[in-house]
């Protein structure tokens, strides 16, 4: 049976920056999935040694470089960085979590992966825009990024149901 990639917070695990989870509405998909064996749950963050809670952290342009679309593909090419409200520079931890997450990907052959937006790892529509007042950017956290240009197709847990429809 095939194999999904999901974002550990997703299945209700306090995996996040501020201690909390992301139970998705979709629990009965889940709780089906679960039971078949499918999902191969993933917190980028904590598996590469973040621990919970920490620091909110937002992807920020590199000093000099153009805002206007930046998001975790100009991280992963050293274009961007991914900045802790409390000042300090983790993208390379970012960077490495996203390529685990990759390899996690391919040793259980994920085709596809359902991850919690908004987040600067797992955002897949939208990132916070680095000023840590809320607002909202179009764009991609650092592991959707490595994932799909991998191949691996992200959703976001508020297309849990298109997925299921098209499994
Ligand atoms: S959004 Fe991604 S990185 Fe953030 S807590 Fe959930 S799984 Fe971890």
């Amino acid at each position: 049976m095939e194999k999904i990639l999901i974002s550990a917070c997703l299945l209700g695990r306090p995996v996040r920056y501020n201690g909390s989870d992301k139970a998705s509405g979709a629990a009965d998909i889940l709780n089906l999935w679960q039971e078949e064996g499918r999902l191969v749950p993933i917190c980028p963050e904590v598996a590469v040694g973040f621990p919970t809670p920490r620091p909110p952290a937002e992807i920020q342009p590199q000093e000099g470089l153009n805002t206007s679309s930046m998001d975790g593909r100009d991280v992963m090419k050293g274009k961007a960085i991914v900045m802790e409200e409390t000042g300090g520079d983790v993208s390379q931890l970012y960077i490495k979590a996203a390529h685990d997450t990759v390899a996690l990907a391919k040793k259980h052959g994920c085709r596809h992966a359902i991850l919690t937006d908004g987040s600067p790892s797992c955002g897949s529509s939208f990132i916070y825009d680095g000023s840590f007042s809320g607002v909202k950017l179009s764009g991609v956290g650092t592991t959707t990024a490595a994932l799909r240009q991998d191949g691996v197709t992200v959703w976001a847990e508020t297309q849990i149901r298109e997925l299921a429809a098209l499994l």
